[in-house]
Order: C-alpha cells, then sequence, then structure tokens
C-alpha cells in the first residue's frame, strides 16, 4: 500500500510541477487545491481522495502536453480510471471518470455554471463534445457515481486559485490509505 502511494507521489513530483492546462496554477497545485476543497466541504475520504486523484490520467496519457492547443482531447479521465480502478474502488475511480462527464452534464443542467468556467475548460469542453443533450442528462443521471462525480467536479474548478496555500501531499497519505483499504 506505501509502496503504491510512494509511486503515486513521486510521478506527482516528476511531472506535476508543469503547468495545469491553461491555468495559473501547476498540476500538483490545482490537485492539492481540489482535494483541499473537498476536505473543507467535509466530504468522505474516498471523495477527497478522488480529488487529489481527478487528473492524475494528465501524467500518464500518452498525448503530448499540448494536445489540447492541437485540438486532441487526451482522455485523461480514462487513462485515470484504467490505472487507479486497479488500486482504488468504484468510489474513487468512477467519479474520477466521470468528471468530465460532469462538466458536460452541468453545462446541461445548470444555467450559471458555463459562465463560471475558466476559458481552458471552456476550450476543452468542445474537444469533449460539448454539453450533454436531454438523453446524455437522463443517462449521466442513472450513475450510481452520478453525484459523487458532480461534487467532484466542483471541486475541480474550485482548484484553479493562483498562490492558494493548502496542505502538502503527505497530509493526504492517510487519506489514501483509508480509500484503499475501504
Ligand atoms: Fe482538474
Amino acid at each position: 500500500m506505501n509502496d503504491l502511494i510512494d509511486e503515486i507521489f513521486r510521478v506527482f513530483s516528476e511531472y506535476g510541477s508543469e503547468e495545469y492546462l491553461g491555468e495559473r496554477v501547476s498540476m500538483t497545485e490545482h490537485m492539492l487545491q481540489s482535494a483541499s476543497a473537498a476536505e473543507q466541504d467535509s466530504a468522505p475520504p474516498q471523495l477527497v481522495a478522488a480529488a487529489l486523484l481527478h487528473d492524475y490520467g494528465h501524467f500518464i496519457h500518452e498525448f503530448p502536453a499540448d494536445a489540447a492547443e492541437h485540438g486532441i482531447d487526451t482522455q485523461h479521465e480514462e487513462a485515470a480510471h484504467a490505472f487507479l480502478s486497479e488500486h482504488f474502488g468504484p468510489e474513487i475511480a468512477e467519479p474520477i471518470r466521470m468528471h468530465v462527464a460532469a462538466k458536460r452534464y452541468l453545462c446541461a443542467t445548470d444555467p450559471s455554471y458555463l459562465g463560471e468556467l475558466s476559458p481552458a475548460s471552456v476550450h476543452s469542453l468542445h474537444l469533449q463534445g460539448g454539453p450533454y443533450s436531454a438523453e446524455e442528462v437522463v443517462e449521466f443521471e442513472m450513475s450510481p457515481y452520478a453525484r459523487d462525480a458532480v461534487r467532484l467536479r466542483r471541486y475541480d474548478d474550485m482548484g484553479k486559485v493562483e498562490g492558494l496555500e493548502t496542505p502538502d501531499l503527505e497530509h493526504y497519505r492517510p487519506v489514501l490509505e483509508a480509500a484503499m483499504r475501504s
């Protein structure tokens, strides 16, 4: 268990200082801020862990870092799910897999949501297929993880604040351990 967490943290330290796709924070800052938002919202450990790891796919997918600028959707949520579902339960892996879907869902169902998105997130929305249709909204809501995916999406959107102080990665080791055991 500790070996896996060490490996995850090593990947963070190797790739996490890269800019988070057009935002004013690094990848690691973004994911720490998302996890911190989940903690402050008293989310269960599985959801805090999901927030911390939700963009792990950006570290491990095989596309170049500037893929979005070239109009390519890297499907980072699928890369994260493929890796994380081997080690974590569906309460963690499924909201992560669905966090892009949750954006498309919220754009279709919450009139104010699109206006709150960062420019980079609006750009990727179009690569990811745009707002959901009415049928896709219904399909999304049928998933048992839809609510957690929407919560995760809100934490994701909050994690883009330049210079915001958060706990460091080690602070989340017990959370990841608890999430792995569950
Ligand atoms: Fe994110």
